[in-house]
Formats: C-alpha cells, sequence, structure tokens
C-alpha cells in the first residue's frame, strides 16, 4: 500500500534493535482516518474469504483490527497479554514472547469470543518474528476455528516471522513489507 509505505518514510523513525517507531500515527496517536483506509484496504483483499470474525491482540493491533473488521462486516475479538478479572476461566491461551518488551507473556482469550467452525482473520500492526501471530494460530487451532489468513499493517521482513507462515501454507498479506532497515534508510519489497 503506497500511502503506508510513503507514511512510514515521512513519519516513521528507526530506533535501536531493528525497532520503528510509527507513534505519530498507529502505537501512541491514532490517525483514524488513515486507520480506516488501511481497514477498507485490507477489507478488500479478504472480502472473498468468508471471514467471520477478526482476530488480533492488544493493545495496538486492535486499531487496524477495528476498521478492517468494519469494512468486512463482522465483530472484532482480542488476545489479552494477561488474564484480567474480569475473564471467565474458561480460557484459551497460549504462550507468546514480546519483541518490543523482550518478556514472555500468556495470550489469553476467554473461549466464547471465539467459535467453532469461526473463519478468522489475524491481524497485527507489526509482524516481527511472528511470536504474536502464532499464539494467535495456536488459540485459533485450540478453538476448532479455521485462519483464513493474516493481514498485518508493517511486516518486517528482515526478522524471518512472515515467511515462516507462509512456508506453513497461511496467507499473509502484509500492505508494508519492509526489506531492509538501517540508519541510511528503509528498503521496502513486496510477496
Ligand atoms: P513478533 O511477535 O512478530 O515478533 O512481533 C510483533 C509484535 O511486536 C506486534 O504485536 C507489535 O506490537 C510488536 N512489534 C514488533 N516489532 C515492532 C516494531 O518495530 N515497532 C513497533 N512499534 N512494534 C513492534
Amino acid at each position: 500500500m503506497q500511502a503506508l509505505e510513503n507514511k512510514i518514510l515521512a513519519e516513521g523513525r528507526i530506533c535501536k534493535g531493528g525497532v520503528l517507531k510509527v507513534g505519530t500515527f498507529l502505537n501512541q496517536q491514532l490517525d483514524v482516518k488513515f486507520l480506516f483506509e488501511i481497514g477498507e484496504h485490507i477489507a478488500s483483499l479478504y472480502k472473498d474469504s468468508g471471514v467471520t470474525r477478526v482476530l488480533t491482540i492488544e493493545a495496538s493491533g486492535i486499531a487496524i483490527a477495528v476498521p478492517a473488521a468494519y469494512y468486512l462486516g463482522v465483530n472484532v475479538s482480542f488476545v489479552k497479554k494477561s488474564r484480567s478479572s474480569n475473564m471467565s476461566d474458561d480460557c484459551y491461551s497460549s504462550k507468546g514472547h514480546s519483541f518490543t518488551h523482550g518478556d514472555d507473556y500468556n495470550a489469553v482469550i476467554s473461549k466464547e469470543f471465539i467459535l467453532p467452525g469461526d473463519r478468522v482473520l489475524i491481524v497485527d500492526d507489526f509482524l516481527a518474528e511472528g511470536n504474536a501471530v502464532n499464539a494467535m494460530v495456536d488459540i485459533v487451532k485450540q478453538a476448532g476455528a479455521t485462519v483464513v489468513g493474516c493481514a498485518i499493517a508493517i511486516e518486517k521482513a528482515f526478522q524471518g516471522g512472515g515467511d515462516k507462515l507462509r512456508a506453513q501454507g497461511y496467507r499473509v498479506e502484509s500492505l508494508a513489507l519492509i526489506e531492509c532497515m538501517t540508519d541510511d534508510g528503509i528498503t521496502f519489497g513486496t510477496r
């Protein structure tokens, strides 16, 4: 998506350890109009896939998942990174590892929010090593539902998570795919 690549080049900040900051529109401030353009683009890619539910992980994935689900005409379920007191005891869970925080978490969602037979589109803001998406794939499988694909705003392909998922046969669509990111700049690619 050319508009997203342009926005990354104009507003993104490359930080230590292969982290890209896009706080101006996605991670700390939400550019709502732009996020709805992203959502519309995702919906156009998966409009014929029979999606019944969008699944994401807190927090920033929700910002992409909501507009994508709006245009697909379905609801969003989101996985939490820790169990909270208002959740039922009957949960699916999967171990995750946070690339940005460097620690492990327990991805968890109440069983009532993914149903057997659901056709699930997994959505997230970033795809790096693939831990967050893998945890969601695991949860969808536990629920007896089907992953129809993944839609990612920004894939950092040099970290390999996206290609591992593709090698397993999952459809992974990334609106901006970064092949290389150095102090000298960003190189985008396609899959
Ligand atoms: P993965 O689990 O694929 O290694 O990393 C994806 C998750 O880590 C996303 O949910 C996202 O929140 C976070 N993440 C990974 N890389 C970056 C990055 O470069 N910038 C930001 N803002 N978040 C990232």
